[in-house]
């Protein structure tokens, strides 16, 4: 009676179709049990964890293999969470059969070592993600791949060190965590003409900045790990390109070396950027005001934000980005270590994390975390002290943060 009434308010079907009787059910729990039909309504993305698919016939396998048919058969090759994620994210770039990888780094691999060959030449940005640079000096030139890093934010720089086996350029738009703004437009005049793959790591600034396929990029890669899924819960990354050569070529290396991702992680990531443009907007908002509060702090020397008219690659900002600048804030404070860890301690509510994109604002110090393996000197010529912090600002009120930084800033000064 009370389930009849539930029905007809709702207008539903009093039970799920297909769910098996007691009569028909499987007498061992090793077979499955059929998931019950009417789902497909469902508002939430479904999760579909299967490592493998079925299929009805060696011929209805041919055509999903040979792209006749739609259809799944191994996770590593494909999964539908994956192919949400992606669509997702190809949506974003205006890219078409973005794949979605394990890692961002993932990715990063997927789009280098998938696409050279032994005796090739890659040019990369001097300012790359740390691992990323990892791979330039030491991965590469191990396989027999010949590397040269130079300043993408001076298009002649990459010219000089480019040589007629070039093979790819690797640039990020803004770079970490000096937040210089990169020559895209310059390097892609470089690169197309020469037939130079232009590979271009969008994490920084996501498609709500730029999206590199309008400036002449080949590939466009994304740490989703970061901004798109935003929860720090999820480890992911893709990598999407113009030529479909390309593209196939990353898939089958991705395929073959396991580079493919988790259907939970990209389950999350999707959830996750349902509020993307949201919480990017909110941040960059967020990260402005923060940038001018810090300016004129006791203490602070230097503040970093691409946004402001005191930023060394404004007029490239403004004219790449737009408006778009990012949530991304630097700044460097007088008084050493001591200080430094005032202001940290002093900045208790605000996670001390070497991240960037998560929901909540984080802090991260270049000189012991993503830049330890340099040399003082070495930090010293990027611009980098002690003193120096990155900040990923959040979706938090903005008020908050800003009073919380402000006496985190007063603490640091008053210590050092
Ligand atoms: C984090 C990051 C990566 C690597 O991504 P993972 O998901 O951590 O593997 C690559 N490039 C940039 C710019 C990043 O910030």
């Amino acid at each position: 009676m009370a389930q009849g009434f539930i029905a007809r308010l709702f207008g539903r079907r009093e039970a799920p179709r297909a769910l098996p009787r007691p009569d028909t059910a499987p007498r061992t729990t090793v077979r499955r049990t059929p998931w019950p039909e009417g789902t497909e309504r469902a508002l939430g993305t479904p999760l579909q964890p299967s490592v493998v698919y079925g299929a009805e016939s060696p011929d209805a396998l041919d055509a999903i293999y040979e792209g006749r048919a739609p259809g799944y058969t191994y996770a590593r090759e494909a999964h539908p969470n994956a192919s949400v994620l992606a669509a997702k994210i190809d949506a974003l770039e205006g890219a078409t059969g973005g794949l979605v990888t394990g890692s961002g780094m993932a990715a990063v691999a997927a789009a280098l070592l998938g696409l050279v060959r032994a005796g090739d030449h890659v040019v990369g940005g001097d300012q790359l993600y740390g691992r990323s640079l990892r791979m330039m000096t030491d991965d590469l030139p191990r396989l027999g791949v010949e590397t040269t890093l130079a300043d993408p934010t001076d298009a002649a720089a990459i010219e000089a060190a480019l040589r007629p086996e070039t093979r790819a350029i690797l640039i990020e738009v803004v770079s970490n965590p000096t937040l210089r703004v990169a020559d895209l437009d310059g390097i892609a005049r470089l690169a197309g003409p020469r037939g130079i793959t232009l590979i271009v790591d969008n994490t920084f600034t996501t498609p709500r900045a730029i999206r590199p396929f309008r400036h002449g990029a080949d590939i466009v890669i994304h740490s989703v790990t970061k901004l798109l899924a935003g929860h720090s819960d999820a480890t992911l990354g893709y990598v999407a390109a113009k030529d479909p050569a390309h593209r196939e070529a990353m898939r089958v290396f991705a395929t073959t070396l396991g580079l493919t991702a988790s259907p939970f992680d990209c389950w999350l990531a999707e959830r996750g950027m349902h509020s993307f443009e949201l919480r990017y907007d909110r941040a960059e908002a967020t990260a402005r005001a923060l940038a001018d509060r810090l300016d004129g702090l006791p203490g602070v020397e230097r503040v970093i934000y691409p946004g402001r008219d005191d930023h060394p690659d404004r007029a490239r900002a403004a004219a790449l980005l737009g408006a778009r600048t990012g949530n991304m804030v630097t700044f460097q404070i007088a008084g050493g270590r001591p200080a430094a860890n005032a202001l940290v301690r002093a900045a208790e509510r605000i996670a001390f994390a070497p991240t960037l994109g998560d929901v909540a604002t984080t802090l991260s110090h270049p000189a012991t975390s993503s830049h330890r393996g340099l040399s003082p000197e070495g930090r010293a010529a990027l611009g980098l002290s002690e003193g120096s912090f990155r900040v990923s600002v959040g979706v938090e009120p903005a008020d908050l943060l800003l009073g919380e930084f402000e006496a985190a800033i007063r603490a640091a000064a008053a210590a050092g």
